[in-house]
């Protein structure tokens, strides 16, 4: 029996809180390697060289300089940050026409059910049951509403094939990981579907996962639920 070659991984964001997690968790396993790590104002062009999948845990604003870099050596992409312009998921998605991308606004096992529920519920519940999503973050995270939030939006707008936006409340206190909650109000009766994360290691650990999922890939741009098969 053959042991799988363990994946060599450039990791951007690398002195962050993500970042950091990551580092750890992947110390403990035996399928990947973090063989570089960039973080602001290391050039990523020499650092991306030598790996299989780049691990993106940064701002929005060093995605133009990834998605350029990986299509020149033909690197397969995983992408966790959040908070990114239409135009910048716009270079996503066309850079995803040529490379394998994992771009999920959420790494987590719970929230990826909690997405597969909400198209569920939005679905069976009909279009007198009003949505309401409502995020709580550290004081620290930079972006406003999170990008579960607007994932979560998105699904609701999607599955009810809607234009007017879903009302999106967003709390930063402490050091709250991330609690995304989503109500479904109708008559008489309110339908509430909550997920909180009590530890960065859920992310870190899906995009690990990710990163081993999407090597030798084809092209295309997908999701968490691809990578977990929901
Ligand atoms: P953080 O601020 O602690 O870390 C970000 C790191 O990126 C910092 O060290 C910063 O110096 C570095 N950085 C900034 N610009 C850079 C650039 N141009 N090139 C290289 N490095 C750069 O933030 P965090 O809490 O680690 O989160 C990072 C991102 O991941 C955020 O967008 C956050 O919303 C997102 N996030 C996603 C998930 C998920 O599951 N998808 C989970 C948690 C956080």
């Amino acid at each position: 029996m053959t042991t799988p070659r363990r994946v060599r991984v450039l990791l951007v964001g690398a002195a962050g809180r993500m970042g950091k997690t990551i580092v750890d968790l992947a110390s403990n396993d035996p399928n990947i390697d973090i063989v570089a790590k960039c973080d602001l104002g290391d050039p990523i062009e020499p650092a991306m060289k030598n790996c299989d999948v780049v691990i993106d845990f940064s701002q929005a604003d060093a995605t133009n300089e990834i998605c350029r870099t990986a299509l020149h050596h033909r690197k397969s992409l995983v992408i966790g940050t959040t908070g990114h312009s239409q135009e910048q998921r716009l270079m996503i998605e066309n850079t995803a026409q040529s490379l394998p991308i994992v771009f999920a606004s959420n790494f987590s096992v719970g929230v990826n059910v909690l997405f597969w529920l909400t198209r569920k519920a939005a679905e069976l519940l009909g279009s007198d049951f009003n949505p309401e999503i409502i995020e709580t973050h550290h004081k620290m995270k930079k972006d406003a509403p999170s990008g579960t939030a607007r994932t979560l939006a998105e699904i609701v707008k999607r599955t009810r094939n809607l234009d007017s936006q879903i009302p999106i409340q967003s709390i930063r206190e402490g050091e709250v990981v991330g609690n995304h909650t989503i109500t479904f109000t109708g008559p008489g009766e309110r339908l509430e579907l909550t997920h909180r994360a009590s530890s960065r290691e859920i992310f870190a650990r899906g995009a690990l996962r990710a990163a081993q999922w999407v090597t030798g890939k084809a092209p295309g741009l997908y999701s968490m639920q691809d990578v977990l098969g929901l």
